[in-house]
C-alpha cells in the first residue's frame, strides 16, 4: 500500500517537474531562435542600409538616372562580394533586374518588400543549399523611389547552433527528468514515513484495544452462559449477573478512554480553555481523592503557594490529567506512605509535581509509560489498561505543556508537569 503510494506520488511529481521542464525548454528555444533571427535580421537591415548609401541617382529633364559605375553591387570590385551575404539584386522602379551578385536571379522582381526565410535551393553541383534569410527594400531617396534593393544571407551558421542547442536539450532534458524521477521517488519516501508511522501506531492501537475487549468479553460470555443454565442456584445466577455488570462497566470505562485517545487529539482551541487558579483545581482532584487517600493510609502534604497561580487549561480535561496522576500515586504506593502535590511558578511556567515514596520504575519503564497500553507489570497494575499516562499526556500536550517522570526503584515516583501560565498573568 506505501509503496503504491509512494510511486504514486514520485510519478505525480515526475509529470509535474517533466511538463513545467519541457515547456522550459521549449520556450528557451523559441526565444533562443527568434533572437538569433531578430539580430541576423538586424544586421541585413544594416548592410541594406550600408548599400543603399552608395547609391548615386541624377536627374536630367524630369528623369532619373542611376550611374550604374557607382552601383555599390557592380562588378568584380564590389566591397560586398566577400561578405555573407549569398546574394544582392538590384531591381529598377518597375521591377527589373539591373544587376546582382551570387545566383542567377528571375529577371523580374516577384517577392514582396520584407523579411522572409527561403526553402534551401539547389546548389549548381545539385546538392542541397541552404535555408536563407532574404530581406526585400524598396529604395527611396528624397521621397522618390528609386528602385528595390534584395538581398539574402545563409541561415546555416545559426542551424548549425540551433542543432546543437536541440542535442543538448534532447540529451539534457531526459537526464533531468530521470534525476527528477529518482528525487520524487526520494521525497515520496520521506513523505510517506509520518504516515507509515501513524499507520502503524493505529494498527497497534487497533490491536491492543481489540485484545483488551476480548478479555471481559469472554468473561461476560462465560459468566451468561452459567447463569443460562438449568437448573441454576438463583443466588449464583445473581452473583454470575452482579459480575457480568462489573466486567460491563469496566469495559466502558475502557471503551471511554479509548474514545478519548481517538477524539481529543492536536492543540486545544482557545475558546475550550478558561483562566483557572491552579490550587483550587488541585484541591477538587484532592477532594475527590480523600477517601481512597484514608483507605490506604497514606498521608497527603500540599506545597501551594500564598498568591494564585493562573493556568490556561480546560478545566474537566485538566482534572482528569492530575487525578490520573494521583491515582497511581495511591495505587503504587504502600500503606503509609506519603504523597506529596505541589504547585508553583516560573516566569511563564506553572509548575505541578506530584510524588510519592510507593515502589518506583525502573529507567527503562519510565521511558515507556507513556505509550498506550504499556503497564510496567500486568500483576501489579491489575486495575488499569496502561492508558491513564497516555491519556494525561495527550491532555497536557493539547494546554502545550510537558509532562515528565523521574522514579527510582523502592524510594519513589515524581511526575512533573510544565504548562504555560494564563496569558493575561502579568497584566
Ligand atoms: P494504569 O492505568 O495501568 O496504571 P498508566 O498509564 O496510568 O496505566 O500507568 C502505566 C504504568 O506506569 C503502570 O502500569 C504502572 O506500573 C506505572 N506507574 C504509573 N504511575 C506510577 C507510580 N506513581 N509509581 C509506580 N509506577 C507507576
Amino acid at each position: 500500500m506505501f509503496n503504491h503510494s509512494r510511486r504514486r506520488l514520485a510519478r505525480s511529481f515526475t509529470l509535474s517537474m517533466g511538463l513545467i521542464l519541457v515547456t522550459f525548454a521549449g520556450l528557451v528555444y523559441g526565444r533562443e531562435v527568434r533572437d538569433r533571427i531578430d539580430t541576423l535580421d538586424r544586421a541585413l537591415y544594416s548592410t541594406s542600409q550600408v548599400m543603399i548609401g552608395g547609391v548615386e541617382v541624377t536627374h536630367y529633364q524630369g528623369q532619373q538616372y542611376i550611374d550604374l559605375e557607382d552601383m555599390p553591387l557592380l562588378g568584380d570590385d564590389s566591397r560586398f562580394l566577400n561578405t555573407e551575404l549569398h546574394f544582392a539584386r538590384w531591381y529598377t522602379t518597375s521591377k527589373t533586374l539591373v544587376q546582382f551578385f551570387g545566383p542567377i536571379p528571375p529577371p523580374r522582381l516577384m517577392d514582396q518588400p520584407g523579411l522572409i526565410t527561403r526553402g534551401a535551393a539547389q546548389t549548381p553541383t545539385g546538392g542541397r543549399g541552404d535555408r536563407l534569410r532574404q530581406l526585400t527594400l524598396p529604395v527611396y531617396q528624397n521621397q522618390i523611389l528609386i528602385g528595390y534593393l534584395q538581398i539574402a544571407t545563409s541561415l546555416h551558421p545559426i542551424e548549425t547552433q540551433l542543432q546543437k542547442l536541440r542535442w543538448f536539450l534532447a540529451i539534457g532534458v531526459p537526464i533531468t527528468l530521470g534525476a527528477i524521477a529518482s528525487v520524487g521517488w526520494i521525497l515520496g519516501g520521506i513523505a510517506m514515513q509520518p504516515i507509515r508511522v501513524s499507520y502503524q501506531n493505529l494498527q497497534q492501537f487497533t490491536a491492543d484495544a481489540s485484545h483488551e475487549l476480548r478479555n471481559p468479553l469472554a468473561g461476560i460470555i462465560n459468566h451468561a452462559q452459567v447463569a443460562l443454565m438449568e437448573p441454576i442456584d438463583p443466588q449464583e445466577q445473581t452473583m454470575r449477573l452482579e459480575t457480568i455488570a462489573a466486567i460491563a462497566t469496566t469495559m466502558g470505562s475502557l471503551v471511554s478512554q479509548l474514545l478519548f485517545l481517538a477524539r481529543q487529539s492536536g492543540e486545544l482551541p482557545a475558546h475550550q480553555r478558561q483562566r483557572v487558579n491552579g490550587a483550587t483545581l488541585l484541591a477538587a482532584v484532592i477532594a475527590a481523592h480523600q477517601e481512597a487517600i484514608a483507605a490506604k493510609p497514606l498521608t497527603l502534604q500540599t506545597q501551594f503557594p500564598a498568591d494564585p497561580v493562573w493556568l490556561w487549561v480546560e478545566p474537566d480535561l485538566w482534572r482528569q490529567a492530575i487525578a490520573n496522576l494521583l491515582s497511581n500515586a495511591c495505587r503504587y504506593t504502600d500503606p503509609g506512605g506519603t504523597i506529596t502535590l505541589a504547585l508553583s511558578q516560573q516566569t511563564r511556567w506553572a509548575i505541578i509535581t506530584v510524588t510519592d515514596t510507593g515502589i518506583g520504575m525502573t529507567p527503562a519503564d519510565q521511558a515507556a509509560i507513556f505509550k498506550r497500553f504499556y503497564r510496567v507489570d500486568q500483576a501489579r497494575s491489575a486495575e488499569g489498561f496502561g492508558l491513564g499516562l497516555a491519556i494525561t499526556e495527550q491532555i497536557i500536550t493539547a494546554h502545550q505543556g510537558k509532562i515528565t517522570v523521574r522514579s527510582h526503584p523502592g524510594q519513589g515516583t515524581c511526575f512533573t508537569i510544565r504548562v504555560p501560565l494564563a496569558p493575561d498573568y502579568e497584566s
